[in-house]
Protein backbone atom coordinates (compact mmCIF):
# COMPACT_ATOMS: atom_id res chain seq x y z
CA UNK A 1 0.00 0.00 0.00
CA UNK A 2 2.59 2.82 0.66
CA UNK A 3 4.54 1.63 -1.88
CA UNK A 4 1.32 2.31 -4.25
CA UNK A 5 0.97 5.58 -2.83
CA UNK A 6 4.92 6.66 -2.76
CA UNK A 7 4.43 5.53 -6.69
CA UNK A 8 1.25 7.64 -7.19
CA UNK A 9 2.87 10.59 -5.60
CA UNK A 10 5.80 10.04 -7.99
CA UNK A 11 3.40 10.04 -10.59
CA UNK A 12 1.59 12.91 -10.06
CA UNK A 13 4.85 14.87 -9.43
CA UNK A 14 5.71 13.80 -12.90
CA UNK A 15 2.45 14.59 -14.60
CA UNK A 16 2.30 18.08 -13.07
CA UNK A 17 6.23 18.89 -14.23
CA UNK A 18 5.21 17.36 -17.79
CA UNK A 19 2.25 20.06 -18.05
CA UNK A 20 4.51 22.58 -17.72
CA UNK A 21 5.91 23.36 -20.97
CA UNK A 22 7.59 26.70 -22.12
CA UNK A 23 5.69 29.22 -23.80
CA UNK A 24 6.30 32.71 -25.66
CA UNK A 25 4.57 35.69 -25.73
CA UNK A 26 5.56 37.87 -28.28
CA UNK A 27 4.25 41.31 -28.49
CA UNK A 28 4.71 44.41 -30.99
CA UNK A 29 4.08 47.99 -30.27
CA UNK A 30 3.96 49.76 -33.27
CA UNK A 31 6.02 53.29 -33.64
CA UNK A 32 7.19 53.14 -30.06
CA UNK A 33 10.25 54.82 -29.43
CA UNK A 34 12.26 53.34 -26.43
CA UNK A 35 12.90 57.30 -24.48
CA UNK A 36 8.88 57.82 -25.00
CA UNK A 37 8.64 54.64 -23.09
CA UNK A 38 10.65 55.78 -20.47
CA UNK A 39 8.84 59.52 -20.28
CA UNK A 40 5.42 58.03 -19.91
CA UNK A 41 4.06 56.98 -16.79
CA UNK A 42 4.22 53.42 -17.54
CA UNK A 43 4.95 50.89 -14.29
CA UNK A 44 4.54 47.81 -16.03
CA UNK A 45 7.24 49.06 -18.54
CA UNK A 46 9.34 49.64 -15.74
CA UNK A 47 8.67 46.33 -13.78
CA UNK A 48 9.49 44.41 -17.04
CA UNK A 49 12.86 45.83 -17.26
CA UNK A 50 13.54 45.76 -13.45
CA UNK A 51 12.85 42.28 -13.64
CA UNK A 52 14.04 41.20 -16.97
CA UNK A 53 16.62 41.86 -19.63
CA UNK A 54 16.02 45.02 -21.47
CA UNK A 55 17.98 47.25 -24.26
CA UNK A 56 17.09 51.10 -25.05
CA UNK A 57 18.98 50.85 -28.27
CA UNK A 58 18.10 47.98 -29.97
CA UNK A 59 16.96 48.13 -33.76
CA UNK A 60 14.75 47.23 -36.17
CA UNK A 61 15.76 46.35 -39.61
CA UNK A 62 19.02 48.39 -40.00
CA UNK A 63 22.17 47.52 -39.65
CA UNK A 64 25.25 49.54 -40.88
CA UNK A 65 25.17 48.57 -44.29
CA UNK A 66 21.68 47.77 -45.01
CA UNK A 67 19.46 50.63 -43.73
CA UNK A 68 16.03 49.47 -45.49
CA UNK A 69 13.21 51.15 -45.14
CA UNK A 70 11.17 51.83 -42.32
CA UNK A 71 7.96 50.52 -43.05
CA UNK A 72 6.45 48.52 -40.56
CA UNK A 73 5.90 45.15 -43.05
CA UNK A 74 9.61 45.03 -43.57
CA UNK A 75 10.24 45.10 -39.97
CA UNK A 76 7.51 43.22 -38.70
CA UNK A 77 8.19 40.78 -41.25
CA UNK A 78 11.80 39.97 -39.63
CA UNK A 79 9.70 39.89 -36.05
CA UNK A 80 7.62 37.09 -37.49
CA UNK A 81 10.12 34.89 -39.68
CA UNK A 82 13.64 36.38 -38.61
CA UNK A 83 15.43 36.99 -41.61
CA UNK A 84 16.41 39.66 -43.63
CA UNK A 85 14.13 40.95 -46.46
CA UNK A 86 16.85 40.53 -48.88
CA UNK A 87 15.72 36.69 -48.29
CA UNK A 88 12.28 36.80 -47.74
CA UNK A 89 11.55 39.46 -50.18
CA UNK A 90 9.31 41.69 -48.01
CA UNK A 91 10.94 44.58 -48.53
CA UNK A 92 8.00 47.28 -48.90
CA UNK A 93 4.34 47.10 -46.84
CA UNK A 94 2.24 45.30 -49.17
CA UNK A 95 4.28 42.89 -50.96
CA UNK A 96 1.97 40.74 -51.91
CA UNK A 97 5.10 38.06 -53.54
CA UNK A 98 7.39 37.92 -50.50
CA UNK A 99 8.28 33.95 -49.65
CA UNK A 100 7.27 33.31 -46.42
CA UNK A 101 4.59 30.93 -46.75
CA UNK A 102 3.63 28.03 -44.44
CA UNK A 103 0.73 26.65 -46.39
CA UNK A 104 2.15 25.18 -49.10
CA UNK A 105 5.22 23.19 -49.16
CA UNK A 106 8.46 24.10 -51.55
CA UNK A 107 11.93 24.49 -51.27
CA UNK A 108 12.17 28.21 -51.64
CA UNK A 109 9.49 28.98 -49.45
CA UNK A 110 10.35 30.22 -46.34
CA UNK A 111 8.82 29.44 -42.72
CA UNK A 112 7.33 32.01 -40.38
CA UNK A 113 8.22 31.43 -37.10
CA UNK A 114 4.45 29.67 -36.56
CA UNK A 115 5.64 27.63 -39.32
CA UNK A 116 8.46 26.25 -37.71
CA UNK A 117 7.02 25.83 -34.12
CA UNK A 118 4.31 23.92 -36.05
CA UNK A 119 6.25 21.90 -37.64
CA UNK A 120 8.03 20.47 -34.45
CA UNK A 121 5.55 20.81 -32.38
CA UNK A 122 1.87 20.42 -33.94
CA UNK A 123 -0.48 20.02 -31.06
CA UNK A 124 1.14 23.61 -29.13
CA UNK A 125 -1.83 26.06 -30.18
CA UNK A 126 -0.65 29.31 -31.98
CA UNK A 127 -1.80 33.16 -31.97
CA UNK A 128 -2.08 36.40 -34.23
CA UNK A 129 -3.92 38.85 -32.61
CA UNK A 130 -3.00 42.19 -35.15
CA UNK A 131 -4.58 45.55 -35.35
CA UNK A 132 -2.97 46.53 -38.55
CA UNK A 133 -4.03 44.53 -41.90
CA UNK A 134 -0.37 44.06 -43.33
CA UNK A 135 0.37 41.86 -40.73
CA UNK A 136 -2.68 39.59 -41.00
CA UNK A 137 -3.68 37.00 -43.02
CA UNK A 138 -5.75 39.57 -45.96
CA UNK A 139 -3.98 39.37 -49.68
CA UNK A 140 -0.71 41.18 -49.54
CA UNK A 141 -0.60 40.87 -45.47
CA UNK A 142 2.62 39.64 -43.88
CA UNK A 143 0.99 35.99 -43.34
CA UNK A 144 -1.36 36.04 -46.27
CA UNK A 145 -0.02 32.14 -46.81
CA UNK A 146 0.23 31.08 -43.34
CA UNK A 147 -3.43 30.42 -42.47
CA UNK A 148 -2.25 26.82 -41.55
CA UNK A 149 -0.25 26.79 -38.82
CA UNK A 150 -2.00 29.72 -37.24
CA UNK A 151 -4.57 28.45 -34.64
CA UNK A 152 -6.14 31.69 -33.09
CA UNK A 153 -6.25 34.71 -35.42
CA UNK A 154 -7.94 37.90 -34.24
CA UNK A 155 -7.79 41.16 -36.61
CA UNK A 156 -10.75 43.70 -36.73
CA UNK A 157 -9.63 46.75 -38.73
CA UNK A 158 -13.51 48.45 -38.54
CA UNK A 159 -13.13 50.50 -35.82
CA UNK A 160 -11.99 53.91 -36.33
CA UNK A 161 -9.93 54.20 -33.33
CA UNK A 162 -6.79 52.55 -32.95
CA UNK A 163 -6.92 52.30 -29.29
CA UNK A 164 -10.10 50.68 -29.34
CA UNK A 165 -8.85 48.30 -31.85
CA UNK A 166 -6.06 47.43 -29.34
CA UNK A 167 -8.09 46.86 -26.53
CA UNK A 168 -10.58 44.71 -28.33
CA UNK A 169 -7.57 42.89 -30.22
CA UNK A 170 -5.91 42.42 -26.26
CA UNK A 171 -9.31 41.16 -25.13
CA UNK A 172 -8.88 38.43 -27.91
CA UNK A 173 -5.55 37.61 -26.92
CA UNK A 174 -6.32 37.48 -23.65
CA UNK A 175 -9.15 34.89 -24.08
CA UNK A 176 -7.17 32.50 -25.92
CA UNK A 177 -4.21 32.43 -23.23
CA UNK A 178 -6.02 31.99 -20.42
CA UNK A 179 -8.96 29.63 -22.00
CA UNK A 180 -7.88 28.11 -25.38
CA UNK A 181 -4.12 27.13 -24.09
CA UNK A 182 -2.50 29.00 -27.06
CA UNK A 183 1.27 28.61 -26.39
CA UNK A 184 2.83 30.46 -29.06
CA UNK A 185 1.00 34.31 -29.58
CA UNK A 186 2.10 37.51 -31.45
CA UNK A 187 0.40 40.93 -30.30
CA UNK A 188 0.48 43.78 -32.22
CA UNK A 189 -0.97 46.87 -30.81
CA UNK A 190 -0.86 50.09 -32.74
CA UNK A 191 -1.85 53.30 -30.62
CA UNK A 192 1.37 54.45 -30.28
CA UNK A 193 1.70 54.49 -34.57
CA UNK A 194 -1.49 56.30 -34.38
CA UNK A 195 -0.54 58.83 -32.06
CA UNK A 196 3.12 59.88 -34.45
CA UNK A 197 1.49 59.70 -37.81
CA UNK A 198 -1.34 62.07 -36.27
CA UNK A 199 0.39 64.36 -33.78
CA UNK A 200 4.31 62.97 -33.86
CA UNK A 201 6.48 60.39 -32.40
CA UNK A 202 6.98 62.99 -29.45
CA UNK A 203 4.24 64.18 -28.92
CA UNK A 204 1.75 64.46 -25.70
CA UNK A 205 -0.59 62.36 -27.78
CA UNK A 206 2.36 59.47 -28.01
CA UNK A 207 2.85 60.12 -23.96
CA UNK A 208 -1.03 58.86 -23.30
CA UNK A 209 -0.93 56.09 -25.92
CA UNK A 210 2.33 54.58 -24.09
CA UNK A 211 0.21 54.86 -20.60
CA UNK A 212 -2.86 53.35 -22.45
CA UNK A 213 -0.65 50.46 -23.78
CA UNK A 214 1.14 50.04 -20.44
CA UNK A 215 -2.47 49.22 -18.92
CA UNK A 216 -3.19 46.33 -21.84
CA UNK A 217 0.87 45.20 -20.80
CA UNK A 218 -0.88 44.42 -17.62
CA UNK A 219 -3.60 42.52 -19.15
CA UNK A 220 -1.25 40.56 -21.36
CA UNK A 221 1.14 39.78 -18.32
CA UNK A 222 -1.34 38.73 -15.59
CA UNK A 223 -3.02 36.24 -18.60
CA UNK A 224 0.37 34.72 -18.75
CA UNK A 225 -0.68 33.84 -14.94
CA UNK A 226 -4.28 32.83 -15.38
CA UNK A 227 -6.50 30.07 -16.79
CA UNK A 228 -4.76 27.23 -18.92
CA UNK A 229 -1.88 29.60 -19.33
CA UNK A 230 -0.98 29.62 -15.24
CA UNK A 231 0.83 26.43 -15.31
CA UNK A 232 3.14 27.13 -17.91
CA UNK A 233 6.97 29.15 -18.29
CA UNK A 234 6.08 31.91 -20.26
CA UNK A 235 8.52 34.37 -22.01
CA UNK A 236 7.86 37.51 -22.91
CA UNK A 237 9.33 39.59 -25.80
CA UNK A 238 8.49 42.90 -26.47
CA UNK A 239 10.02 45.15 -29.03
CA UNK A 240 8.77 48.17 -32.24
CA UNK A 241 9.20 48.01 -35.69
CA UNK A 242 10.29 51.74 -35.91
CA UNK A 243 10.10 55.14 -33.98
CA UNK A 244 10.13 58.23 -35.81
CA UNK A 245 11.74 61.85 -35.63
CA UNK A 246 11.13 64.39 -33.71
CA UNK A 247 8.50 66.37 -34.96
CA UNK A 248 8.05 64.48 -37.80
CA UNK A 249 4.29 62.50 -38.34
CA UNK A 250 6.23 59.98 -40.53
CA UNK A 251 8.81 56.92 -40.61
CA UNK A 252 9.69 56.14 -43.90
CA UNK A 253 13.56 56.98 -43.70
CA UNK A 254 15.07 54.50 -41.80
CA UNK A 255 18.84 55.87 -41.46
CA UNK A 256 17.42 58.38 -38.70
CA UNK A 257 17.97 57.13 -35.52
CA UNK A 258 14.92 58.32 -34.00
CA UNK A 259 13.23 55.74 -36.59
CA UNK A 260 15.38 52.61 -36.36
CA UNK A 261 15.73 52.71 -32.51
CA UNK A 262 13.36 50.63 -30.93
CA UNK A 263 13.12 48.94 -27.52
CA UNK A 264 13.61 45.25 -26.81
CA UNK A 265 12.41 43.63 -23.76
CA UNK A 266 13.10 40.22 -22.67
CA UNK A 267 10.75 39.23 -19.43
CA UNK A 268 10.69 34.96 -18.02
CA UNK A 269 12.91 32.01 -19.45
CA UNK A 270 16.33 33.26 -18.24
CA UNK A 271 16.06 36.63 -18.65
CA UNK A 272 15.09 37.75 -14.81
CA UNK A 273 18.85 39.83 -14.51
CA UNK A 274 16.96 42.97 -14.11
CA UNK A 275 20.05 44.21 -16.76
CA UNK A 276 20.42 45.90 -19.82
CA UNK A 277 22.48 43.82 -22.60
CA UNK A 278 25.33 44.51 -23.19
CA UNK A 279 25.67 43.69 -26.94
CA UNK A 280 23.68 45.39 -29.98
CA UNK A 281 20.17 44.10 -30.11
CA UNK A 282 17.30 44.12 -33.01
CA UNK A 283 13.95 42.34 -34.35
CA UNK A 284 16.48 39.80 -35.90
CA UNK A 285 16.94 38.05 -32.16
CA UNK A 286 13.26 37.70 -31.67
CA UNK A 287 12.23 34.49 -33.74
CA UNK A 288 15.56 32.55 -32.79
CA UNK A 289 15.58 33.25 -29.19
CA UNK A 290 11.48 32.35 -29.48
CA UNK A 291 12.21 28.97 -30.83
CA UNK A 292 15.42 28.40 -28.47
CA UNK A 293 12.97 28.55 -25.74
CA UNK A 294 9.98 26.43 -27.28
CA UNK A 295 13.09 23.58 -28.08
CA UNK A 296 12.06 24.13 -31.57
CA UNK A 297 14.72 22.05 -33.15
CA UNK A 298 15.40 24.63 -36.18
CA UNK A 299 16.33 21.86 -38.81
CA UNK A 300 17.10 24.73 -41.06
CA UNK A 301 18.85 26.93 -38.39
CA UNK A 302 21.40 23.90 -38.06
CA UNK A 303 21.45 22.94 -41.23
CA UNK A 304 22.94 26.03 -42.39
CA UNK A 305 24.57 26.72 -39.09
CA UNK A 306 22.80 29.53 -38.59
CA UNK A 307 21.75 30.73 -35.51
CA UNK A 308 24.04 31.26 -32.99
CA UNK A 309 23.80 32.10 -29.31
CA UNK A 310 24.75 35.41 -28.06
CA UNK A 311 24.30 35.85 -24.55
CA UNK A 312 20.74 34.62 -23.30
CA UNK A 313 19.50 35.74 -27.01
CA UNK A 314 19.72 33.91 -30.30
CA UNK A 315 20.46 35.45 -33.56
CA UNK A 316 20.94 33.93 -37.10
CA UNK A 317 23.95 34.49 -38.43
CA UNK A 318 24.89 36.42 -41.43
CA UNK A 319 26.27 33.91 -43.37
CA UNK A 320 22.72 32.82 -44.12
CA UNK A 321 21.20 35.82 -43.48
CA UNK A 322 22.60 38.41 -44.70
CA UNK A 323 21.33 40.62 -41.77
CA UNK A 324 24.21 41.39 -39.47
CA UNK A 325 27.97 42.36 -41.09
CA UNK A 326 29.16 42.93 -37.09
CA UNK A 327 28.71 43.21 -33.76
CA UNK A 328 26.89 39.62 -33.46
CA UNK A 329 29.29 36.80 -32.45
CA UNK A 330 28.28 33.96 -30.62
CA UNK A 331 29.59 34.47 -26.09
ZN1 LIG B 1 4.60 50.60 -37.94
Amino acid sequence: MRLHLVTASVCLALSATAAAENRVLMIGVDGLRPDMMLKANAPVFDALMRTGSFSLTSRNVFTPDQAWNGHSATNWGVMLNGFSPAVTGLTHNGDAEHLINDDVKSESNILSVFGRIKRHNPSLKTGVFNTWGGIGMSRVSILQDCRSTVDFHFSDYQMESSADRDVETVSAAVDALTKKDAGAVFVHLSQCDAAGHGYGYDSTQMNTAVEQIDLLLSRLVRATRTGTARVHNWLILLSADHGGPDGSRGHGDNTNPQTYTVPLLAWGGPFRHGTQFQKQTSLYNIVPTALSWLKVDSDVDHRRRCSVRCSDLWIHIPACCSAFQSGHKSG
